[in-house]
C-alpha cells in the first residue's frame, strides 16, 4: 500500500451485453473498492468501436478516485472487476462486457510489464479526453500538457453523450 491517498483517473468501456448496466455496475463496484474514495464519474458517452470490424458501439465514461492502494494493487483491482463482468480476451481490441483501463495515478509515471501510466493511447482518445473533460476541466498530464490543449486536436467526431 502507498502510504498517502492519490487521485486516479480510470477510463470504462463496454460493447457486449447491455453495456450500458455494464458501465453503471462497474461503477458501483468502484466505489465499494478497498482503500478507495470519493468517486466521481463522467456521463455515459457512446463511441465508435475501434479495432476490429463489425462491432456493436461502446459506451464510455470516465471516473475519478483516491485512492491508496498501489498502481499494481489497483490494477489487480480494476482486474478483478473485469473479470467478475465475464471480460474475455479473444482478440486485440476485440468486443468485451468491461475494460477498466487505469489512465492516471496521482502525476506518476509508471512503465513496467504489467502498466503503462498514463495510458498509452488516452490523448488521441475522444472517448477517453471527453468524458475526463467534464469531470477535471483544468487538469495537466505528468508531462504538464493541459488537458484542454489536447481537446483542441482531437475532436469529438461521432462520440455522443448519453
Ligand atoms: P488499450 O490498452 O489499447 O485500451 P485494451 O484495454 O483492450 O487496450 P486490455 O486487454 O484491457 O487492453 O489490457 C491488456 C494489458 O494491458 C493488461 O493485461 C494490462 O496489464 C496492460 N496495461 C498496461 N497499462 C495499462 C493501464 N494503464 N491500464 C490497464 N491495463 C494496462
Ligand atoms: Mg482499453
Ligand atoms: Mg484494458
Amino acid at each position: 500500500m502507498s502510504d498517502s491517498w492519490q487521485t486516479c483517473y480510470i477510463g470504462l468501456g463496454s460493447n457486449l451485453d447491455s453495456p450500458r448496466e455494464q458501465v453503471s455496475s462497474a461503477l458501483t463496484e468502484l466505489t465499494q473498492l478497498p482503500q478507495c474514495r470519493n468517486l466521481k464519474h463522467s456521463s455515459l458517452y457512446r463511441s465508435d468501436p475501434v479495432g476490429p470490424a463489425g462491432q456493436p458501439d461502446y459506451i464510455n465514461a470516465v471516473a475519478c478516485l483516491e485512492t491508496c492502494l498501489s498502481p499494481l494493487h489497483l490494477l489487480d483491482a480494476l482486474q478483478g472487476i473485469e473479470q467478475a463482468h465475464q471480460r474475455v480476451r479473444i482478440q486485440h481490441w476485440g468486443p468485451r462486457t468491461l475494460d477498466l483501463d487505469l489512465l492516471l495515478y496521482g502525476d506518476q509515471v509508471i512503465q513496467n510489464q504489467r502498466l503503462t501510466v498514463p495510458h498509452a493511447f488516452m490523448k488521441v482518445r475522444n472517448f477517453v479526453l471527453y468524458p475526463l473533460a467534464e469531470i477535471a476541466p483544468n487538469l495537466s498530464l505528468p508531462d504538464g500538457t493541459q488537458l484542454l490543449i489536447l481537446l483542441k486536436d482531437i475532436e469529438i467526431g461521432t462520440l455522443e453523450k448519453i
